[in-house]
C-alpha cells in the first residue's frame, strides 16, 4: 500500500486523517472517506434493520404467548 499524502482541493493545506472540514479553509469534506467506510456503515445499517426485525418478532412472539395464557 502507498502512502499518500492528503491536501485541501481548495487551499492545498495538509491534511491528516479523515476530517469533515478543512481546518485551514473550512471546506467542507476535504478527504473521500474510503470505500470500507461506507461498506462498514451499510453493514451496521442491516445489522440495526435486522435487530429491529427480530426484536419485532420476539415482541410478537411473546404477545402471543400473553393472549395464550389469557385464553386458559
Ligand atoms: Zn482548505
Amino acid at each position: 500500500m502507498r502512502e499518500r499524502s492528503r491536501s485541501c482541493p481548495r487551499c492545498k493545506a495538509p491534511i491528516r486523517g479523515y476530517v469533515d472540514e478543512c481546518p485551514s479553509c473550512g471546506f467542507e469534506k476535504p478527504v473521500a472517506l474510503p470505500w470500507h467506510v461506507y461498506g462498514l456503515m451499510a453493514l451496521i445499517f442491516v445489522a440495526a434493520m435486522w435487530f429491529l426485525i427480530d426484536l419485532d418478532a420476539i415482541a410478537r412472539a411473546i404477545l402471543a404467548v400473553r393472549e395464550g395464557l389469557r385464553s386458559m
